[in-house]
């Protein structure tokens, strides 16, 4: 492993990393299949969509596909339901996670205090991630977004830090522990270069742009320490289409966030006159690649990352986040939360799509947790926002966002979230699930363990 864990605190990781070292060691033989990694998948495409709650699938469908319709996550074959909850430093229940500890519970397999990353709950020790286990059993890895690639639920694979701010090397206030001089691994960016995912797509280059203050970067950008590390970056649809894959990839698309797809009238007191959505951002630069079109190309790269000369023939794990349903749901503004969540419809249908020419791969669906959104009855008269909005199928559907004073962002909920899967294992989603068994679905797919 590359990686040196700190003593980790529970006996069965303890194990866990001696067992690993030991198969990061022993390669296994090619199957009789030809290319496949030693678990019934060769290849794991996890998506996330950022606070997408059956409420916000829910508004989607409506609006989009018309209530009888069906949306590309709709159609998996095994649905469950995930709890979401995280814990406080002494491990007790706390019922409405953040996207970090969210992220961090299929990441490791273990519950964090909410705001962590990849650490632990109580000694705020790193644990292992399923990007760096995949990573290290010789499998190609990918993780796509639309918010800065060193936001939470992307970080949660690639980066172990107390706190989700510290993005870039000069946001390390609420990391002491972490920084460079205080002996750890640095910010999310410089942890997120050197854990060197074959294929990092989304928004941050404000993060990447800035200097890295110790350690053997110091002095240069945590941009300059990616293409150091061997990495090609790509800033718009027609570099990330030339991209080849020789060389892993980083695609910065935007200083922070990548801009939503669309727009309109945010929810108000009392309600909105009926409104369509407008389905260009004029904010949105031309050349920006949208979430199916970075799913589709992290799908070549990495397909071709994991069969390259050299390459342990095995495939790939990739997740993929759709970031700003929940982004756009915080500020109450329906339209910019349908447009990203059906732009996450359209990369979980690319997914589908890649499933269906790779057979062995698993798909899998769901959320962090939920979100403020209540479709409301279209003469309701709620207490906090709502807007209506003309569906595609020319139905009046009133959104509430009643979970915070107006004027103030709103809040996430702590309902279990839609689990969607395909492929080899799906079943394993069936019911209801803790938060946490999903790092054991996917490793036990991958054969990582
Ligand atoms: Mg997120
Ligand atoms: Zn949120």
């Amino acid at each position: 492993m590359r990686r040196a864990y700190g003593r980790l605190p529970w006996r069965r990781g303890a194990v866990l990393g001696s067992v690993l070292l030991v198969l990061a060691t022993t390669p296994a033989a090619p199957t009789a299949t030809g290319g496949g990694g030693p678990g019934p998948a060769q290849s794991v495409i996890l998506l996330i969509g950022d606070g997408m709650g059956d409420a916000e699938i829910t508004a989607a469908r409506n609006y989009s596909v018309g209530a009888a319709g069906r949306l590309a996550m709709d159609t998996l074959e095994s649905e469950g339901r995930r709890t979401t909850f995280s814990v406080d430093e002494r491990g007790r229940p706390v019922y409405v996670t953040d996207s970090a500890a969210g992220a961090t519970a299929w990441a490791t397999g273990r519950r964090t205090v909410n705001g962590r990353v990849s650490k632990t709950h109580d000694t705020d020790r790193p644990m292992p991630t399923l990007l760096e286990l995949a990573r290290d059993r010789g499998y190609a890895t990918g993780s796509v977004t639309t918010a800065s690639v060193a936001d939470a639920t992307p970080a949660a694979l690639t980066a172990h830090v107390t706190d989700r701010s510290c993005k870039g090397p000069a946001d390390m206030a609420a990391c002491p522990a972490d920084t460079r001089a205080g002996g750890g691994a640095g910010s999310i960016a410089e942890q997120t270069v050197a854990a060197r995912p074959d294929v990092l797509l989304g928004g941050g280059a404000g993060h990447f742009a800035q200097t890295v203050t110790d350690g053997p970067f110091r002095g240069r950008t945590v941009l300059e320490q990616a293409r150091a590390a061997g990495y090609q970056v790509v800033r718009d649809r027609a570099q990330l289409a030339a991209a080849r894959p020789g060389r892993p990839v980083l695609g910065l698309f935007a200083p922070d966030y990548v801009p939503v797809e669309w727009t309109g009238a945010p929810a108000a007191r009392g309600g909105t006159t009926p409104q369509r959505c407008a389905v260009h951002n004029p904010a949105r630069p031309a050349g920006t690649p949208d979430l199916a079109e970075s799913t589709r190309a992290a799908l070549e790269l990495l397909t071709a990352r994991a069969g390259r000369p050299g390459a342990p023939g095995r495939g790939f794990f990739l997740q993929v986040e759709g970031a700003s349903i929940d982004d756009r749901a915080h500020e109450a503004d329906p339209c910019g939360q349908l447009g990203e969540t059906v732009a996450f419809d359209r990369a979980v249908a690319s997914a589908l799509a890649y499933a269906e020419r790779h057979p062995r791969t698993l798909v899998i669906v769901t959320a962090d947790h939920g979100h403020a959104t209540q479709v409301l009855p279209d003469d309701a008269r709620p207490a906090g926002l709502s807007s209506t909005l003309v569906t595609d199928e020319g139905g009046r559907m009133r959104l509430g966002y009643g979970t915070a004073l107006p004027g103030e962002p709103q809040e996430h909920t702590g309902v279990p979230v839609p689990v969607a899967a395909r492929g080899p294992l799906a079943h394993r989603v069936r019911g209801v699930q803790e938060n946490t068994s999903l790092f054991g679905t996917v490793r036990a797919a991958l054969g990582l363990r």
